[in-house]
């Protein structure tokens, strides 16, 4: 009886909130989670290049040096993970972050379960994008994984310049100056300690590597990052990253 009064409750509970594919949003049978299109993920198989992030064959990066020194992610920014993406940046659906999250945590245990993290972190909104923008979608996921792996979560960065993610690296590169556009928030915090720094996507790494720049100037043991999504090395370096 009590099976069948809570099929009737969650008949009743589907039909008024119906249970939605936790990727595109299409209305789904209350027993799925994913729809059928999203089924197939682009999910990022074994073995992986821990210095990048992608499967062996998609691997370009040749072992190029930057300052994170692993990176991970369960899926490539394509087909329905690139339409979830969209989703929970450009429409606001933040509640997903807890579902990546998921996922992320899932990479982390598998991808980097030898590592250890004395420390969270995201990349820091400039004033403008705060004023623009209701939330940080480096910051949600930081905070949604903190809450599932109980590492705690931290506000290690902010910017020393206001400029825009986009026009990050040029500014760097011009400026041919070293300490870019972030800093630490406190050095003594950030000194000998293991962090984990968190994005949705990674594309070149660029602003991932500015950060983790910092935070190895700043005294950090090591930086590793780990992000929802990251694009193939052979697709759109220069043209998509971080466009938002
Ligand atoms: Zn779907
Ligand atoms: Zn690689």
């Amino acid at each position: 009886m009590e099976i069948r009064r809570n099929s009737l409750i969650d008949y009743f509970l589907c039909s008024v909130f119906p249970r939605r594919c936790k990727y595109c949003g299409k209305v789904i049978k209350p027993e799925r989670t994913v729809c059928s299109d999203c089924e197939q993920l682009p999910e990022i198989k074994d073995p992986v290049c821990m210095h990048c992030g992608c499967n062996e064959k998609d691997c370009v990066c040749k072992k190029k040096s930057h300052f994170y020194e692993m990176a991970a992610a369960p899926f490539y920014y394509e087909g329905a993970i690139k339409k979830a993406v969209g989703r929970f940046k450009f429409k606001g659906i933040y509640y997903l972050s807890d579902s990546f999250a998921q996922d992320m945590a899932k990479t982390l245990e598998n991808r980097l379960g030898e590592r250890e993290y004395d420390y969270i972190t995201f990349i820091p909104f400039s004033k403008k994008q705060k004023r623009r923008r209701e939330f940080n979608c480096s910051e949600l996921l930081a905070r949604s994984l903190s809450e599932i792996t109980g590492i705690e979560c931290r506000e290690l960065l902010k910017r020393i310049f206001d400029t825009d993610r986009q026009h990050l690296t040029g500014t760097v590169t011009r400026k041919g100056n070293v300490f870019g556009v972030y800093e630490v928030v406190d050095k003594n915090e950030v000194k000998g300690k293991k962090i984990l720094i968190i994005d949705d996507i990674k594309t070149s790494g660029a602003t991932v590597d500015e950060c983790a720049k910092m935070l190895r100037f700043r005294g950090a043991q090591y930086v590793d990052c780990l992000t929802f999504a990251i694009t193939k090395s052979k697709q759109d370096i220069d043209t998509d990253e971080e466009y938002w």
